[in-house]
């Protein structure tokens, strides 16, 4: 019989308890950020036993089918066509809406919105973010416009919503494009309505970390029937027919095994919206009252996944800063992160153009959010030493600031 059970969390009294200061780390392996969740397992092998009995492993095979009518009845949309990821999805569709010139995005989201469209030379021009919403600032657009501007890509950032009545009535009256990149927004709602058939088109992220996975993948969402044909060409080379090809096109299909994945992942939603809800509300309670620590919640909205666990660190109250806790937590092998530090303009190739570009809002939230591990695969009882750990060091901020300094010195 082993004495010691190394599964358990170990228990920290004191700050010399904590990993960094010498202690055993709180959890034997790390605990990921976006470890995926996964449904019935059986139903997805079965799924691809048929895949590969049926000898159909790709093009409209039966389970890409399947999936993006599922897809198209839980978001309310007409058309959703299932692609090989999100970032492809993005490309195709921004190429059939015939963006050109420049786009206005938020600087604070994946890199993937930026260089969607970079990557086709179109501008991006980062537009500064509401600080209660994370999205963006929609009085901030008209501002951005200019006679080269085709459109807005919007993110519904951590399953919250944009001002969309907001992006729209700016879009219509300027004759704009409105994309959104809804990434993580599958199973949210705005106004009663699904995300999904907002603005010309949405597409959303199936990626292992996404809150449903099908491996990897994506779909781009529209109820305009042109641009509904227009992407499906694009997604499979241009072609209409055999040997007949209409326009330009890419590869961006997926595969019947990711579409077997996403399709038995989302026959389990709500079981994943129960847990990650769950987990939000836990965290919630046992961070509350925790000087300079908010666990940021979107109240106003029907539906949510609660994919994701974001807090927001006020460094002048909690003493400890953002990095520096996150490099505690490390060291307990809790991997949070700082997503989207440092913001897309602020990195590789945008940085070198937009070096005097200055977005406070986007910058200061940056600097203070660290998203922390949810999901199927993190226990109630994670999460409590979890807490336990960002409340050990908050409360006590100085001191534990002044060990940091002091073991800082020692080590040079
Ligand atoms: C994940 C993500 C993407 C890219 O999705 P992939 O399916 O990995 O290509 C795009 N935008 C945002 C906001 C994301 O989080």
């Amino acid at each position: 019989m082993p004495i010691l059970d190394t599964t358990l969390p170990a228990p920290k009294q004191a700050l010399d308890d904590l990993a960094f200061f010498g202690g055993r780390p709180a959890f034997p392996e790390p605990l990921h950020v976006g470890r995926p969740n996964i449904g019935n397992r059986e139903k997805f092998l079965t799924r691809v036993n048929d895949t590969l009995d049926r000898k159909w492993l790709t093009n409209d095979g039966r389970y890409v089918i399947q999936f993006e009518k599922r897809l198209a009845e839980l978001t309310g949309v007409k058309h959703c066509l299932a692609m090989c990821n999100a970032t492809i999805a993005l490309e195709i569709v921004i190429r059939a809406l015939g963006l050109k010139g420049q786009v206005i995005l938020p600087s604070f989201t994946f890199i993937a919105t930026a260089h969607v469209l970079q990557w086709q030379d179109i501008t991006p021009v980062f537009c500064d973010i509401d600080p209660r919403t994370h999205t963006i600032d929609p009085e901030k657009v008209e501002a951005l416009i200019t006679p080269e501007t085709t459109g807005i890509l919007a993110v519904n950032l951590w399953g919250w919503h944009c001002d969309i009545a907001a992006l729209e009535e700016i879009a219509r009256r300027r004759g704009l494009k409105l994309l959104f990149d809804s990434a993580h927004a599958l199973g949210c709602s705005y106004k009663d309505r699904m995300i999904g058939g907002f603005g010309d088109a949405e597409v959303f992220s199936f990626h292992a970390t996404k809150f449903v996975n099908s491996l990897e993948g994506g779909a781009v969402l529209t109820n305009d029937d042109e641009l509904a044909r227009k992407t499906r060409l694009m997604r499979n080379f241009g072609f209409v027919a055999y040997d007949q090809v209409a326009s330009i096109g890419t590869n961006g299909k997926m595969s019947e095994v990711s579409a077997a994945m996403g399709l038995t992942n989302l026959e389990s939603i709500d079981e994943f919206i129960a847990i990650n809800r769950r987990n939000h509300k836990q965290y919630a309670a046992e961070l509350a009252g925790l000087k300079g620590i908010t666990v940021l919640s979107n109240d106003d909205q029907k539906k949510r996944n609660y994919q994701y666990v974001v807090l927001e660190i006020d460094a002048a109250e909690t003493i400890v800063s953002r990095d520096e806790l996150m490099q505690i937590l490390y060291r307990e092998n809790i991997l949070a992160r700082r997503y989207f530090y440092p913001g897309c303009h602020r990195m590789a190739p945008y940085n070198s153009y937009l070096s005097s570009l200055s977005l406070p809002q986007t910058e200061k939230v940056s600097e203070r959010v660290l998203s922390l591990p949810t999901g199927t695969s993190i226990s109630p009882a994670d999460i409590s030493t979890i807490c336990g750990v960002i409340r050990m060091v908050v409360n006590n901020g100085r001191e534990v600031s002044a060990k940091l300094r002091s073991q800082a010195a020692t080590s040079t």
